[in-house]
Parts: C-alpha cells; structure tokens; sequence
C-alpha cells in the first residue's frame, strides 16, 4: 500500500477544520493521519472517515501527525496568500470571511504543532526552527 498523501487528502483536511471540526493528536491506525473530532463527538480519518480511536503513546505516532501538520500548514499558507492576492484585485469583497477561516485553521494547526513538541520534550538535532514570520504585502 502506498503511504503518499495527496493534496487532497490535506485539503480535505483543512475542510474538516473549517467546519469546526477540532483535531486530535491521535493518529488513524491505519494510514497514521491526524483524526478529527466532528462537532457531532464523532472521530473521523480525512481518509478512511469513521475510526475508532487508540490511545498509542508511541514517539513514532507524534513524528508522523507532526510531518501531516507542516504539510497542512503549507498549505493553509497556500490559500491564504493566494485570498490575500485576489482581495488586491477586487477590494472590498468578502475575503475577510474566508481570511479568517483560514487563519482559524492555521491556528488550530500551531496549537498542536506546539502541543507535539511540547510533549515530545527536547528536540535532537536538526533544529528545523520555525521561520520568522513573513509579511504578506501585494
Ligand atoms: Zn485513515
């Protein structure tokens, strides 16, 4: 089985976290994604939808969800940049709506980036720091 994730599994993510749905630090036991709580208390996979939860403490488990964030927040980023470009050519339509919904998500996607490698204590070598904030002007 292959274990690519494909831009539309992460952007089937970033719907899920529009809709409220919150995400947890556990991972699908069958392709190691992030699930979602839906505001329904349901746990779904972006991929194999409905799963049961396992509670598995496993290091491994948090490398995984923490690779599936950075995507996801790349490509949050993605949308965001490309919202702010088309409010430069059509100001004064609704993307302050979709602005926040996105940043919403980025939000929710930090929060357990830091959550991860809150409890995944020392960080190793590597040291891939998180990159100053970029100011988006157009
Ligand atoms: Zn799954």
């Amino acid at each position: 089985m292959e274990r690519g994730r494909s831009p539309e599994v992460i952007k089937r993510m970033a719907d899920l976290l529009r809709a409220g749905a919150a995400m947890l630090s556990e991972r699908c036991p069958a392709c190691g994604l992030p699930l979602f709580r839906l505001r329904s208390g349901e746990i779904v996979c972006p991929v194999h939808g409905r799963v049961y939860i396992v509670r598995d403490e496993s290091e491994a488990s948090r490398v995984t969800v923490r690779g599936v964030l950075e995507e996801l927040e790349r490509f949050v980023a993605h949308r965001l940049s490309d919202v702010v470009r088309r409010a430069g050519a059509a100001p004064g339509s609704s993307v302050a709506d979709e602005l926040r919904s996105w940043l919403d998500v980025l939000e929710r996607v930090e929060r357990i980036l830091g959550m991860i490698s809150a409890s995944a204590g020392e960080e190793g070598s590597g040291g891939s720091e998180k990159p100053p904030a970029r100011k988006q002007s157009g």
